[in-house]
């Protein structure tokens, strides 16, 4: 999986930043965050596997999915479903090939 500088969410463009260092959002330190009004995705860059590293970028995503359809997801639901997805995907790549 390539992670893009930019993606789509519905309606919404998000930037995909890259921080060196630890992502630090409401004063927890986490492997990254997102930002709905300023379409902001923030990434620790370093100390992480490429697997973890994808893995956060599909969580942030599955966020702001849930700010698109307004599913209202908690914390713990969103962790477990971008796991389940992001398996999907590093496990199927041939399924988005045309
Ligand atoms: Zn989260």
């Amino acid at each position: 999986m390539k992670i893009p500088d930019k993606v789509k969410i519905g309606f919404k463009d998000y930037v995909v930043n890259r921080v060196d260092g630890p992502v630090i959002s409401d004063r927890l330190v986490c492997y990254g965050d997102i930002t709905y009004d300023t379409g902001v995705i923030r990434l620790q860059n370093v100390d992480l596997s490429e697997d973890m590293e994808q893995c956060a970028f599909i969580h942030e995503c599955v966020h702001g999915i849930d700010d698109v359809a307004e599913t209202n997801l908690t914390e713990e639901q969103v962790e477990k479903f971008s796991k389940g997805l992001y398996a999907l995907i590093k496990d199927n790549p041939e399924i988005f090939k045309k």
